[in-house]
């Protein structure tokens, strides 16, 4: 791949740039500037607009509504989304399932669920983990028997899923559930999708530590799916849970969003701390950690820009998608680490809301109101996904034959 841009990749950027500022809703950026929580509305309207101008998914194929992006324009969009701070598609639609649908769905598969996934019409939620099978997802219990119901075929699903990120807010889910026990562990899986309003689905909120309603239980009790609803072969659905879980783990990598993160911690930083013109920056030991930071992003800048072009090359992501995920969620995590020790003391009062009869936050400067709950919230990503050390076995095992 070649890293120098051409006048065309260029001119493409200008292009982004400006489509990004005359389009992107100011008031999303009002929300996000008060640390509100988004709605549903707020969190697909970027998308929305996206979806209209043919932008929303860069990484599908042309013929199921991708850009035809190449890997250096798809670079340089992510680059300009994160620098303008946009509120980005969610990825259980775009980054999730649509590539399952497109690779393994039947036709009607296809017809009925990719345009709304591209418009930011439809959300789903993925319903992979439960009590007792997150890192071992293979042992999931939801079970789905299949019965037929004048001469229709169904699966009657019961079982409980959990750390549903967002369920509340969810037109559909895609579950893996188990439709032979007799099977050996991942033979006999199958992967599922359920509408959300069906009869006998229950969501119950998990309030995370940051006070945010994110993830939730779902609980399947006698849900009746049609057959035609399961995408590829009965009991084949770790073909299609592997696949997903390589396309979402590169996407957790975050390396646009991260270099907007350092910027802005350099401009916190900057900022006089002590009244006499010294800041946390001019600080030699705090200097040194930004730094190692910086080097650390860099590099994982050169792997993600390998990986990019090993997929425009039509080769997926592999297992060096695990690679991302590690060190793109701990370099995620430091961030918050260091806008943390910015804030001092003044990270410690937390209100969601101004304190009754005051219109302004009581103590410290303004980046020190979330660095708390954006720190607290940030140590789910080396969790979700496939926690960072079950990704370090992935490593040791496939990238370095061990
Ligand atoms: C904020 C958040 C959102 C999430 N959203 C979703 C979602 O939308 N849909 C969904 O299906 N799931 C979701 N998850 C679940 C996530 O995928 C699981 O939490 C994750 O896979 C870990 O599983 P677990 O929580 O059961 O932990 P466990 O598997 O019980 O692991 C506990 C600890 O033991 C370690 N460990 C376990 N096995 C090994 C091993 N073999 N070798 C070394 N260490 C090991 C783990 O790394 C971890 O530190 C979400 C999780 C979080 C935190």
């Amino acid at each position: 791949m070649d890293l120098a841009f051409s006048p065309e990749d260029n001119a493409f950027r200008d292009e982004v740039r400006t489509f990004i500022a005359e389009n992107y809703p100011a008031r999303l950026r009002g929300l996000q500037e008060e640390g509100e929580e988004l709605s549903k509305e707020d969190f697909l309207a970027w998308h929305q607009i996206l979806g209209k101008k043919g932008w929303a998914a860069p990484a599908w194929p042309v013929q199921y509504g991708g850009t035809g992006w190449t890997a250096t324009q798809r670079y340089i969009f992510s680059e300009e989304s994160a620098r303008a701070e946009t509120i980005p598609p969610l990825p259980f639609g775009i980054a999730m399932v649509g590539p399952v649908i497109y690779t393994f769905g039947t036709p009607e598969q296809k017809a009925q669920h990719l345009p709304g996934i591209l418009a930011g019409t439809t959300w789903w939620c993925q319903g992979y983990s439960e009590p007792g099978a997150g890192s071992d997802l293979a042992s999931l219990r939801t079970r789905a028997e299949r019965i037929t119901e004048d001469g229709k075929d169904y699966y009657i699903v019961n079982g409980q899923k959990t750390w549903t990120t967002l369920a509340q807010h969810a037109d559909w889910g895609f579950f893996l559930v188990r439709t032979d026990a007799t099977a050996k562990q991942q033979e006999g899986i199958s992967f599922l999708l359920i509408d959300m309003k069906t009869p006998g689905i229950t969501i119950k909120p998990i309030i995370t530590l940051g006070g945010e309603h994110e993830v939730n239980e779902v609980w399947l009790d006698n849900v009746k799916v049609p057959v035609e609803n399961r995408v590829y072969e009965e009991n084949k659905g770790w073909t299609c849970a592997k696949f997903l879980l390589a396309h979402e783990r590169t996407g957790i990598a975050g390396v646009a969003r991260s270099k907007r993160g350092i910027e802005k911690l350099k401009e916190i930083a900057k900022t006089e701390q002590d009244g006499q013109g010294s800041s946390l920056l001019a600080n030699p030991f705090f200097r040194r950690k930004v730094a190692d930071l910086e080097t650390d992003l860099t590099a994982l800048e050169f792997t993600e820009l390998r990986t990019l072009a090993g997929e425009a090359s039509g080769k997926g992501p592999g297992p060096e998608s695990s690679l991302l995920k590690v060190k793109g969620t701990e370099i995620q995590q430091r961030i918050t680490e260091l806008v943390l020790e910015c804030a001092g003391n003044y990270a410690a009062p937390y209100f969601r809301e101004f304190p009754e009869g005051s219109n302004e936050y009581p103590i410290g400067p303004e980046f020190a109101h979330r660095a708390a709950p954006t720190y607290f919230n940030m140590r789910k990503t080396s969790i979700y996904g496939g926690s960072n050390e079950i990704q370090r076995n992935i490593i040791a095992k496939m990238v370095l034959g061990l």
